[in-house]
């Protein structure tokens, strides 16, 4: 068993507010942390609220009615955000992920969508934006979506047996919303599609193969499958390493039917390992973030709702960046700030956990996933 549940009303972490370096840095140019590392990713949380209660990411016991979540003046604003993700590609950002929480549950989003389509990198190229969402309101959203600029989204689904779905995501949720969700995302050109199904061993990983052969046979190879390995982020959701399938495992499940091939990733810093149907079905990908950690080449940063800025998605400290964008500070300066802040990071919470070495930490609560987003 794992760990007993921790009841608590009221979840905070801890963060620094930034420094501004004394001598002026230039407000741009690429950055490398201490092992190298660019940063070319950043994962925007648009709210803490979800209306779905997943097990593996915000229990109900622990966020129940009690639960205070962030209060609307806490929130980073769309222009606040905007703000910080145009300082953010200045410094090599090319990819933006609106995440959560659940954040299609925030209000106007598409306003949001649109300032951040409207930013350009250095050498005048869009931005890849894009969106992680459970798809229970996708049905009603996705062309608003794609008419403000979204290009593609991500959405989660854990099994495609009802009764599982709805346990899964315990609240009782039927798998049929969000497979109109998916239906509606294509039909609007939010391509391509990836769905995501965290993988519990005992819960769904007899989901795996019925889940593969709906996508393949239903959508072809415009939408991918990825299976993630369920993770111990955050302190509540009562992780254990038994429940957790290696992605080995899934892609031998899967060979058994369908037969795979690995294929070359897309670019470097990409979670997933991807693997193609030998029979031109499409691809899968793996994230196999427990089992085969990927910290040597992770290029992400993730700004929470209320403008803390987290280095990892094991890290229980942040980077108070919202003093800085509500104080009397100009773009450079802000700018400069997040330089030295990735300058001087050294995370790979998943290669210590691999090597047996992850700290026990330093008392502090590790940052739920709800809260800084996947
Ligand atoms: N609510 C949206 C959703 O579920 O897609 C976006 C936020 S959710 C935190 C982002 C992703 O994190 C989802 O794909 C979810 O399945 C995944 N996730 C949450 N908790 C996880 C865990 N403990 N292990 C692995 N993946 C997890
Ligand atoms: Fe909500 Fe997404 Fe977490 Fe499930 S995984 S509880 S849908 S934020
Ligand atoms: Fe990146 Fe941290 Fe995950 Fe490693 S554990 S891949 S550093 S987010």
């Amino acid at each position: 068993m794992g760990e007993t549940f921790i009841p608590l009303a009221d979840l905070r972490y801890a963060a620094d507010v930034p420094r501004i370096p004394e001598t002026a840095l230039p407000p741009g140019g690429l950055l490398a942390d201490r092992l190298g590392r660019p940063l070319r990713d950043l994962r925007i949380s648009v709210t803490d609220r979800c209306n779905f209660r997943c097990s593996y990411c915000m229990p109900k016991e622990v966020f129940d009615k009690a639960y205070r979540f962030l209060p609307h003046s806490s929130l980073l604003s769309f222009e606040e955000i905007t703000r910080a993700a145009r300082l953010f590609v200045a410094h090599g950002v090319s990819k933006l992920r609106l995440t959560g929480g659940e954040p299609l549950l925030r209000k106007n989003l598409e306003v949001l969508i649109e300032q951040l389509a409207a930013l350009r990198t250095p050498e005048g190229e869009a931005l890849d934006i894009t969106l992680t969402t459970n798809g229970s309101l996708l049905e009603r959203k996705a062309a608003a979506l794609r008419a403000a600029g979204l290009r593609r989204v991500t959405v989660s689904l854990d099994a495609l047996d009802d009764s599982i779905f709805r346990r899964m995501n315990d609240v009782d949720f039927p798998v049929a919303d969000v497979l109109r969700g998916i239906d509606a995302a294509l039909r609007v050109g939010l391509a391509p599609i990836k769905i995501n199904m965290v993988v519990k061993r005992g819960t769904n990983d007899h989901e795996i193969v019925p889940l593969a052969r709906h996508v393949r046979d239903t959508y072809g190879p415009g939408v991918i499958l990825r299976f993630i390995e369920y993770m111990d982020v955050g302190a509540t959701n009562g992780w254990c390493m038994d429940e957790v399938l290696p992605s080995a495992e899934v892609v031998r499940r899967l060979a058994d039917v369908f037969p795979l091939q690995p294929i070359e990733p897309n670019a470097s810093g990409e979670t997933a390992a991807r693997w193609r149907y030998l029979d031109g079905g499409g691809e899968i990908g793996v994230i196999s973030s427990v089992t085969q950690a990927f910290c040597r080449d992770c290029n992400r940063a993730r700004l929470s709702t209320e403008g803390k800025l987290f280095l990892c998605l094991f890290a229980s400290r942040g980077h108070d960046l919202r003093t800085l964008l509500r104080g009397a500070y100009s773009d450079e300066q802000i700018a400069a700030a997040i330089g030295l802040i990735w300058g001087e990071r050294e995370d790979h919470y998943s290669e210590l956990r691999g090597a047996g070495t992850a700290a026990a930490g330093s008392g502090e609560r590790r940052v739920e996933m709800h809260y800084i987003g996947g």
